[in-house]
């Protein structure tokens, strides 16, 4: 069982749908033509046929320009980074084990279109179990046998709550809320209390990539899931990215600053060049619309503005810490640690457990991930030390190396991924997703009312936009 399939069954009790959403648009290889790594020209405005225009080369950009692409539009993929692939992005700097810095997980292999393009193109995935975790407490000590049962029975208990909070309440609450009745109706102690924030930290908190103050209690499962198992890519997730790049024509280095829209088609302004075209898809991460750092004329309609402002993008921090030697258990996957601070380095991944490498993988979620993000690497890493000696022992080495992501401050994405906070819901994911003037699309993991927040959420956002756009073009040839 998946991690979401699991967090949804536990809700409600046994019924989360997963459909496949996916059609023929995503099958078949196109002709093979060279990503373009330079810049554009300085004015391009995409010869006789006017193109169609995708802004982004992340999952969702790539697969509408793959959409595009098969259909026969002429496609420019516009990007602002020098690299393809935006939230999906595997480090190559430790030569023996590429790590993923973004998104590592397909979560549910069960009609899920990545795991299709993975199996299709022989690329291999592993799968991964959240039940092979061994939980440490606070003072660094096993959690006994027993204990692991007390651990379902409060998750159990507080799921049952969760499910109830659309009939005890009249609005929409944060999960806080729900959590603080539990806490005040039952006679916890301190120690119970730090175990069932344990668990709302490592289920919500890293799931939703928000504080439980921040989700809305009504909405912030909305969508569904697909079964099966979550399995990740010892080889790295980019090479989905590199799949589905192929034979599109990407330009790189292209940050995007305004985007122009009317009867006679659509004008894109990047700081390097002028691109003129039919119609555009924007696949802009949330974070970027919401900082207003791309212009649009006219202005976006207000319903679309809206959803921007209401909707949040919220934040996972990863470190991966390379040791000299490995020193913790090789037997379990995860790491749990029920931290003194809720959400102090309470996850871990066990690299080892895969690829044998003596590497480690802490994750942080919300506002102790800002905070963290915040810090030099020294400071970072020194507190990931402090909780790995609290449960492995004083003599533990130091890391030779490590990598740590800062996708807050990353301009092209402002945050992991978007969550619902209380007063929105799958509407307003809607509302961000709907077409502008019939020359504009959206698409991304933010406009997945299905499967906001994932890889593959981005990516069958990107064939619902194409198909919208193909939909209009043939409208417009009759
Ligand atoms: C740390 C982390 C862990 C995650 N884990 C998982 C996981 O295990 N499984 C899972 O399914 N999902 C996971 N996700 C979520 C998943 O990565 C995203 O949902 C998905 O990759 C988003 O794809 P997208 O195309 O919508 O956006 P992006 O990948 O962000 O693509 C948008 C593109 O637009 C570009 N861009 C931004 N601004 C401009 C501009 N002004 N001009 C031109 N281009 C611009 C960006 O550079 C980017 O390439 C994770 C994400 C993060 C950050």
């Amino acid at each position: 069982m998946n991690r979401r399939e699991f967090l949804k069954l536990l809700i409600l009790l046994g019924g989360t749908v997963a459909v496949s959403r996916c059609d023929s648009l995503e099958k078949g290889d196109g002709p093979i033509i060279e990503v373009n790594g330079g810049e554009g020209p300085i004015f391009e405005n995409g010869g006789g046929d006017r193109p169609m225009i995708v802004v982004g080369a992340g999952i969702a950009g790539l697969s509408a320009a793959q959409a595009l692409h098969k259909q026969g539009s002429k496609v420019i993929v516009l990007e602002a980074r020098s690299r393809l692939g935006g939230r999906v992005h595997t480090s190559r700097e430790w030569t023996d084990v590429p790590l993923d810095l973004g998104a590592s997980w397909i979560h549910g292999v069960k009609g899920n279109p990545i795991s299709r393009l993975a199996k299709d193109n022989e690329i291999i995935t592993v799968e991964t179990d959240y039940d092979n975790t061994w939980v440490y407490n606070t003072d660094g000590s096993d959690l006994a046998e027993g204990e692991y049962d007390i651990l379902e029975k409060y998750s159990t208990l507080f799921w049952r709550y969760l499910r109830k909070a659309s009939n005890e309440f009249d609005e929409d609450v944060p999960i806080q809320t729900v959590v603080d009745t539990l806490l005040t109706k039952e006679n916890f102690s301190e120690a119970e209390k730090q175990t069932i924030l344990y668990l709302l930290n490592r289920f919500i908190e890293h799931e939703y990539a928000a504080d439980i103050n921040e989700l809305s209690a009504f909405a912030f499962d909305e969508g569904g899931a697909f079964r099966g198992e979550d399995v990740v890519f010892p080889d790295g997730y980019d090479q989905v990215v590199n799949i589905l790049a192929k034979g599109l024509d990407i330009r790189l280095n292209q940050f995007v600053r305004q985007v122009e829209y009317g009867q006679a088609g659509v004008t894109v302004t990047t700081e390097q060049a002028r691109f003129e075209g039919e119609r555009a898809i924007i696949t802009l991460p949330l974070g970027v619309l919401r900082a207003g750092s791309v212009q649009f004329s006219p202005a976006l309609p207000t319903q679309k503005r809206y959803a921007i402002q209401a909707l949040r993008m919220g934040l996972l921090g990863k470190v991966y810490l390379r040791f000299p030697h490995i020193f913790w258990p090789k037997e379990p996957e995860f790491i749990g640690y029920i931290s003194a601070t809720k959400g102090h380095w309470s996850e871990w991944m066990n690299i080892a457990y895969y690829t044998d490498a003596p590497i480690l993988l802490g994750f942080n979620a919300a506002s102790f991930a800002r905070e963290t993000e915040t810090w030099g690497d020294q400071q970072i890493v020194a507190s990931a030390m402090e909780t790995l000696r609290t449960m492995f022992g004083t003599n533990i080495p130091k890391p030779d190396s490590w990598q740590i992501t800062r996708w807050a401050s990353d301009p092209y994405a402002l945050g992991a991924y978007s969550y619902l906070p209380p007063g929105t819901s799958g509407e307003t994911l809607k509302a961000l997703a709907a077409p502008v003037a019939s020359r504009l699309y959206f698409a991304g993991e933010a406009t997945s009312s299905d499967y906001q927040a994932t890889v593959h959420g981005a990516y069958l956002s990107g064939i619902r936009a194409a198909r919208e756009l193909i939909a209009e073009q043939s409208v417009d040839r009759f």
